[in-house]
């Protein structure tokens, strides 16, 4: 079976399409969210997920979130003395959730669709399939998030004809996507996105906000206070979807350190990032050349979308109820599965013919001309525009600038910006062209966009006829095929702590967080539980075990209720 798999920024899911359509897999704790996290531990064991968070509460210095944001970039984590890429860590991820969906569908995975945002370019998208081939598995398809989203809601829900815009605010990115459904074709028309605006920059409001109320600079925390004030900040925010006012309580340097804000407040610390959202909407409608009103649905996807906040801003931005018809936590997910069924060939679903937009606008270096006739280099000309459907091609003629000019070099960028150097160079190419006078030679510049985001260049010398081909294939931290199994070989020492014993690992993690948090009485009780619990696993008896557990979560639930850290 072909499993589909959303790769979250915060928190990751699988999901399957089985006998009753698409299902999400939970994983071993019984829970359809796997949190991006990712820990070393002190005997070189890879921890994923809520095991992963918990134990970086206490060891920030061997833990890693929010990678997703740098996949396909040079950034190093340090995790216990090693440095991972961001691919890496995500492979962890993956194969923690393809050890999950082994145990609960009962049969090896092998395959998997990974979706990425829309706004990924080239070398994210091949990161994040490299990663999922560092887990083991062979990536079919990688799909845009909104594009699955789309395919749950239109396809699964058997809709047809629709205009989607599909609204997606996780933790750490922003995309908004334009899709438009008609028959078996889905369509997107336009993507725009902020690869840095998601919900967690909503919970550094909080932590900013409690630092400045209380006179404390940001830099007198530990990591691992940090950590902490930030789990609180994320508890206070989610707390607004049921009321008015809400409080974090935080102990610093011995002292009870409070802040209470109501609603009201926190929407206006939030002003300036609902702000950052409208632009990215504008864009979109404006790319697609669609009207607000000629949108049908307004889809939500990302966690982020159930703040109180932002659902508020989305109604009025969009004079619409959005559909939340499915939770929006699982929508991409689900959206892979039905991916993943129309790859098998599955009967049930109905084959869509899926076509896409190139995120970014492509162009190449030239001078253009000053009032007094002469030239100013690094200007940059769009060659494909953003959002243009691939695949396409497009051409551009560039003439020599001064005489007996023996040669042209055509620099090849992907960006937005008027100037060469503020966008992304993807690679160069340089043809000699006959001596002439100045304007008399000229290049044809063909940029070909295939549906894989390959981009071929072709340079055609006007007057000769010679033609130069280069096909760009992403950055230099591209894997041959054999650096990826060295990788893996080295990467498979390190083994990810055993699935099936999550659960334990997990309620000895968070007693021994909670032990450091509480004080007299409490504490011992915590501890009489902790070694009761330590000695049961030690002896293997299943339900001296089962017992041992039962007490201490029923302690620890007891603790967390009377709030006594
Ligand atoms: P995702 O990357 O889609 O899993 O989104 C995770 C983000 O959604 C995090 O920033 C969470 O804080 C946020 N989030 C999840 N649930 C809620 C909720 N009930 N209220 C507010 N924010 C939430």
């Amino acid at each position: 079976m072909i499993i589909g798999i959303d790769l979250g920024t915060t928190n990751s899911l699988c999901a399957y399409y089985g006998d009753e359509g698409a299902r999400v897999i939970p994983n071993r704790l019984g829970k359809p969210l796997t949190p991006s996290v990712v820990s070393i531990d002190g005997q070189g064991l890879v921890l994923v997920g809520e095991t992963a968070r918990e134990y970086g509460l206490m060891h920030p210095d061997r833990t890693a979130s929010v990678f997703k944001r740098f996949m396909g970039t040079d950034k190093k984590y340090m995790l216990g003395g090693r440095a991972y890429h961001a691919e890496e860590l995500s492979a962890f991820v993956l194969r923690a959730l393809k050890e999950d969906a082994q145990a609960y569908l009962n049969e090896e995975i092998t395959e998997a669709v990974i979706s990425v945002p829309a706004y990924f370019d080239d070398k994210r998208r091949k990161a994040t399939k490299r990663a999922g081939e560092l887990a083991g598995l062979k990536v079919e398809r990688i799909i845009s998030e909104p594009t699955a989203a789309a395919i749950a809601y239109g396809l699964y829900e058997k809709k047809s004809s629709t205009r989607f815009l599909v609204f997606d605010l996780g933790g750490g990115t922003f995309d908004v996507s334009i899709l438009e459904l008609f028959e078996n074709i889905l369509e997107v028309r336009a993507v725009a996105g902020d690869n840095y605006l998601g919900g967690e920059d909503f919970t550094e409001l909080l932590v900013n906000e409690f630092l400045e109320k209380n006179n404390i600079p940001e830099d007198a925390l530990s990591l691992r206070e940090l950590g902490r004030l930030h789990k609180e900040a994320e508890a206070a925010k989610r707390a607004f979807s049921d009321s008015d006012e809400v409080s974090i309580a935080f102990s610093y340097n011995n002292e009870n350190k409070e802040l209470h804000i109501s609603l009201k407040d926190y929407e206006t610390l939030c002003e300036p990032l609902l702000e950052k959202i409208r632009r990215p909407v504008q864009r979109s409608l404006s790319d697609a050349h669609i009207r607000l009103s000629e949108i049908d649905e307004v889809v939500l996807v990302g966690g982020a979308t159930r703040l109180s906040t932002v659902h508020n801003f989305i109604v009025k931005l969009f004079r619409k109820f959005p559909d939340t018809s499915i939770n929006p936590d699982e929508a991409v997910a689900l959206g892979t599965a039905v991916q993943a069924a129309m790859k098998e060939r599955n009967e049930a679903v109905k084959e869509v013919i899926l076509t896409d937009v190139c995120s970014f606008t492509l162009g190449t270096e030239v001078s253009v001309e000053r009032a007094d006739g002469s030239y100013e280099p690094g200007h940059f000309m769009p060659i494909i525009d953003r959002n243009t459907v691939i695949q396409t091609s497009s051409t551009q003629r560039v003439r020599t600038l001064y005489d007996n000019q023996e040669r042209i070099r055509v620099n090849i960028l992907q960006g937005e910006s008027r100037f060469a150097d503020n966008n992304l160079l993807l690679g160069s190419m340089t043809v000699n062209v006959p001596k002439n006078a100045a304007g008399e030679e000229a290049v044809d510049i063909t940029y070909i966009y295939d549906i894989n985001s390959l981009l071929e260049v072709e340079v055609k010398v006007v007057s000769t006829g010679d033609v130069k081909k280069q096909v760009i294939k992403g950055k230099s931290n591209d894997m041959s095929e054999a650096e990826v199994s060295r990788r893996m070989e080295e990467l498979s020492y390190l083994k990810i702590h055993p699935r099936d014993r999550e659960e334990n690992r997990l309620l000895l993690l968070k007693g021994e967080r909670m032990y450091e948090e509480c004080t007299g009485n409490t504490r011992m009780k915590l501890d009489f539980r902790l070694r009761r619990f330590e000695e049961a696993l030690s002896s293997h008896e299943h339900e001296q075990i089962e017992d041992a557990r039962r007490r201490l979560k029923e302690q620890l639930e007891e603790i967390e209720k009377s709030g006594n850290k």
